[in-house]
């Protein structure tokens, strides 16, 4: 089931549920791609026509944070939020556990190198069959090594949209694998950025820790939220 939002529809699963549903996209015949959507990347499709379709197109859409759950929740809607950076984290556990080969893409070598071994420490038997930094020239030749290793499971940070971008034309490049875009989740893996204090995450307010924390985020996030949110009021007066 989904539901709208901005002309967009999103997944309202479970995290219980969304995790079976990618677990059967990793079994399909094609590259299925999974986003998880934020206020920022909706304000983005609206002006990138190329992304918003990517977004159309993709076979999942989850709410990653409160933004996009307050949206829905004033036009009446329930989803529950489901962070991306937790459910990457358990889709590689579930590869772990059932021998699936993943692959990871994305963020300076130091800190994917570094993402890596933390992951492979914490999650026992994690086959992580192809890595590569996030800043490459050439994304065919990245397709390419991808392509050769057939990782089924395939995490790719590289910021948004071109981290969609670059799932978007592993579509048609790639063997079947589930890929999902997961921003800056590589930076909290490597321990290099800390994430936000539970009681942050519990309440939905991750973004708001963020922003305080790094200030150079606050003027572009910040006025963000509020404005989206405005939006989505206008909007739902027009239908
Ligand atoms: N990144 C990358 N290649 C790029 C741009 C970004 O690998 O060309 C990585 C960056 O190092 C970081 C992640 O993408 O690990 C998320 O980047 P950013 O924080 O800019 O994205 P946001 O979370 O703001 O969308």
């Amino acid at each position: 089931m989904s539901v709208e939002l901005l002309g967009f529809n999103i997944d309202d699963y479970t995290f219980e549920d969304a995790v079976v549903k990618a677990k059967s996209l990793i079994d399909s015949t094609k590259v299925s791609q999974i986003i998880t959507i934020n206020p920022e990347m909706i304000q983005e499709a609206e002006k990138n026509n190329k992304f918003s379709n990517i977004i159309k197109e993709a076979e999942m859409v989850i709410p990653d944070g409160i933004g996009i759950q307050l949206g829905l929740k004033i036009t009446g809607k329930n989803v529950q939020r489901i962070p991306g950076i937790d459910f990457a984290k358990r889709m590689l556990y579930e590869a772990s556990k059932n021998d699936i080969p993943a692959a990871i893409i994305g963020a300076k070598e130091e800190v994917i190198t570094k993402a890596i071994e933390n992951l492979q420490k914490e999650i026992n038997g994690l086959n992580i069959v192809y890595f590569h930094n996030g800043y490459f020239s050439d994304d065919n030749i990245i397709m390419e090594e991808l392509k050769a290793k057939a990782p089924k499971l395939i995490l790719v940070a590289l910021g948004s949209p071109k981290q969609e971008e670059f799932i978007y034309k592993a579509k048609t490049k790639l063997k079947p694998a589930l890929m999902i875009g997961i921003g800056g989740s590589l930076d909290v893996w490597s321990g290099n950025v800390k994430r936000a204090p539970k009681i942050f995450q519990k309440l939905g307010l991750e973004w708001l820790y963020r922003t305080l924390a790094q200030p150079s985020r606050f003027k572009r996030i910040f006025p963000a939220l509020p404005l989206f949110l405005i939006k989505v009021l206008n909007y739902k007066d027009k239908i």
